[in-house]
């Protein structure tokens, strides 16, 4: 029996292995192998077979006083998120609200991509998890069924982006995974073959028989809209608020862009015409992977060691992030990859190359801080080592994307405020991340609330398309790729823009607050030390702050 450090902490971390043994795929996710030969059920169930022990869990918190600080913390976040789940209890949402960012399929292949490779027993939760794929998908299939029969369907758009995803799986991705892993393995060759075939008869379902019953409507709505922007941010939001707020931070942000490109390129007529200038300058390309891999390294353990113990203190175990590859994406935009519990897998930042030889800089910097340090790296390594103070809820799963996002963005920004997008190359390439999270506010809001878009017409997903392209400069095909994104995933787009504006506004607040005493390395320390938690109670949380 594990000893914990208090009543409240045994229960959360219950709760978070009975989560693990209910959700496998989030389990190895987070590192924890022991559930990687085993998959999560796709069957419809009226009643969410969890839902139970949540209730359960929030019941016994309720009934614990905090022995101290941690305690009221720990309780206080788990209770939060217990209460949204339970209050989400609209199973048909989890059947009938899934495209081409976002669905069951899509989970089960990549999966593969977080679990070991080293041992046999590794290679044995492989060949077992790939073997049940056939079975899997049957079931998923038949809970379509089941409550497409009580009514409820997915949207044309997003089931045809979920096929087109599915079908790249089904073309050859299984093999390739299996053949990269050992070619000389039968068993293992074997049900990557089958997986393909049940991922391809899966297809020919979707497009064949449910894709003509599905509904043109894409919008979510505002009740269900404003439940998904609670879950991924804590914040109860006015939607016409931010949805303005949008609309001007995206004037203000492409006001700043003309700035910085009139001194790149001060005869351009259109900011796209600066962007392209950029994208063929030779001193922003660099070629080859080994020495792009080296900026991008180079550029993380510089922030570690220019801005460790002056802007927030770095722990010598989390002060590396490099740089990993990721070969079988086609998804060009890099990520990062957090630490296992016990850092023997060190966080990541991933960097999708699909036999690339040439990379642009100019546009890369402050998307690697977003993503390795001092973005994601610097937050979620930070709560992973805080084993005496955090439970494993709050160092894993409880990640909360308004409070993650949200200390991303902020990190791109503060970037900015140290001077370190003096060149206007870098700079404009901040800037065109900024202005992609203000325009995702307008294009989120506007397509699920069905808003009315500049040209005075309801918001549609080629309107929402080019509005991306020329706000935030996206290449068309990217474009698009994050519409359909926004539209199977609704509500998580404005964590990002709705988050850094928290992250700003208690580091003003406390600013004022404490005058003279105030440290922004204490403040870092103290606000990522704490954890995730939602965005409404991490103001809350920093008010209370002394500034020791
Ligand atoms: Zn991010």
């Amino acid at each position: 029996m594990a000893k914990h450090r208090s009543k409240i902490f045994e229960i959360i971390n219950d709760y978070s292995e009975a989560s693990f043994e209910y959700d496998p795929i989030s389990a190895t996710m987070a590192g924890k192998n022991e559930y990687n030969s085993i998959w999560n059920d796709y069957t419809y169930h009226p009643v969410d077979p969890f839902l139970k022990f949540a209730k359960k869990t929030l019941a016994k918190l309720e009934k614990e006083e905090p022995t101290d600080r941690y305690d009221e913390i720990a309780k206080m976040v788990v209770s939060d998120d217990l209460k949204r789940y339970i209050d989400d209890q609209d199973m048909f949402h989890y059947y009938v609200y899934w495209g081409g960012h976002f669905n069951p399929l899509s989970d089960i292949f990549s999966v593969f991509e977080s679990m070991p490779r080293e041992t046999k027993e590794d290679i044995l939760n492989i060949v077992k998890r790939l073997e049940k794929i056939p079975k899997l998908v049957t079931e998923w299939i038949s809970s379509l069924k089941d409550v497409a029969e009580l009514g409820a369907v997915n949207s044309k758009f997003r089931v045809t982006t979920a096929i087109n995803a599915i079908e790249n799986f089904a073309d050859g991705q299984f093999l390739k995974m299996a053949n990269d892993i050992d070619p000389t393995n039968k068993r293992l060759i074997k049900a990557a073959k089958h997986a393909e075939i049940a991922y391809e008869e899966v297809c020919a379902w979707l497009k064949y028989k449910y894709l003509p019953i599905c509904t043109d409507k894409n919008a979510l709505g505002k009740e269900r809209y404003l439940k998904e922007v609670q879950l991924y941010t804590g914040l109860t939001i006015d939607p016409e608020q931010v949805y303005k707020w949008g609309l001007q931070e995206t004037e203000r942000i492409n006001n700043e862009m003309w700035k910085v490109a009139k001194e790149i390129l001060p005869n351009a007529e259109s900011l796209i015409e600066v962007s392209q200038y950029l994208a063929n300058d030779e001193k922003y390309i660099i070629v080859g992977v080994d020495n792009y891999v080296k900026f991008l390294n180079d550029l993380s353990d510089n922030a570690a060691k220019e801005l460790g113990g002056k802007v927030f203190s770095i722990n010598p175990k989390i002060k590396k992030c490099t740089v990993k590859l990721d070969k079988s994406t086609l998804d060009p935009s890099p990520y990062y990859l957090p630490p296992s519990d016990d850092l023997s897998r060190p966080g990541h930042g991933i960097l999708p190359v699909i036999g690339q030889e040439k990379f642009s800089t100019w546009d890369a910097v402050s998307t690697w801080y977003h993503e390795t340090i001092p973005g994601h790296h610097m937050q979620i390594a930070t709560s992973v080592i805080q084993k005496d103070t955090l439970t494993a809820y709050q160092r894993g799963e409880g990640w909360n994307s308004g409070y993650g996002e949200g200390w991303a963005l902020y990190s791109e920004t503060l970037m900015d405020e140290l001077g370190y997008f003096k060149d206007p190359a870098y700079r404009l390439g901040y800037l065109i991340c900024q202005a992609m999270r203000a325009v995702r506010l307008v294009v989120d809001i506007g397509l699920h609330l069905e808003y009315d878009d500049p040209e005075g017409n309801v918001w549609t997903v080629e309107s929402a398309t080019k509005f991306m392209e020329e706000k935030a400069l996206l290449q068309p095909d990217y474009a698009r790729s994050e519409i359909e994104r926004y539209i199977s995933w609704g509500g998580q787009a404005v964590s990002y823009k709705l988050g850094e504006k928290v992250w700003l506004q208690i580091r003003e607040e406390s600013k004022q607050r404490l005058g003279d005493s105030f440290d922004i390395k204490k403040f870092h320390n103290y606000a990522l030390k704490l954890g995730p938690m939602g965005l409404d109670r991490l103001r809350h949380e920093l008010l209370k702050w002394n500034g020791k």
